[in-house]
């Protein structure tokens, strides 16, 4: 029986039918192509791209410096040294993340206590040059200065689920 359906399929074509009325039926759907990057696709507000380190309205950076981040992280990405100030709080002298090694997963930002380390929708950004891969203290805070608006507004919209 399974010799003779066998025989059958190959002789009525009936493979080859049945593509070509998925081709038929595919041909007259509205055409999904995106033509990026003209066109761009919505981002969730859990997009996880470039990273920043978010300030305190009063502009004082949020990061305390408890290393919870370094230590999740499964890429060893992130290398930071800290300090005690003369106020007695702790904060970062140097915060790296190597964006070579990282993989994007989000657990640092997930971590952080205090919502300091967040993942921007940024995902357009590119590097000339060796060594621009390490997005310093300086380079972070500067993001997270630039996107506050919008990065404030993913937090928010994603508060009711965390
Ligand atoms: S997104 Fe993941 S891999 Fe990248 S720095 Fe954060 S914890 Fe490490
Ligand atoms: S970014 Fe957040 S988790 Fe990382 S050291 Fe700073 S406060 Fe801690």
């Amino acid at each position: 029986m399974k010799a003779l359906s066998s025989w059958i399929k190959t002789w009525y074509l009936s493979e080859l039918w049945a593509g070509l009325a998925l081709t038929l039926r595919y041909f007259f759907k509205p055409k999904i192509t995106v033509y990026y990057p003209e066109e761009k696709t919505p981002k969730s507000p859990r997009f996880r791209g470039l990273h920043a380190q978010r300030r305190y309205p009063n502009g004082e950076e949020r990061c305390i410096a408890c290393k919870l981040c370094e230590a999740i992280c499964p890429a060893l990405a992130i290398t930071i040294d800290s300090e005690m100030r003369e106020d007695g709080t702790r904060r970062t002298t140097r915060y790296d993340i190597d964006l070579f090694k990282c993989i994007y997963c989000g657990f640092c930002e997930e971590v952080c206590p205090v919502d300091a380390i967040v993942e921007t929708r940024i995902s357009e950004f590119h590097f000339e040059k060796r060594g621009e891969q390490i997005m310093t203290k300086e380079k972070l805070l500067a993001v997270g200065d630039k996107y506050e608006a919008q990065i404030a507004a993913d937090r928010a919209a994603d508060a009711p689920y965390r």
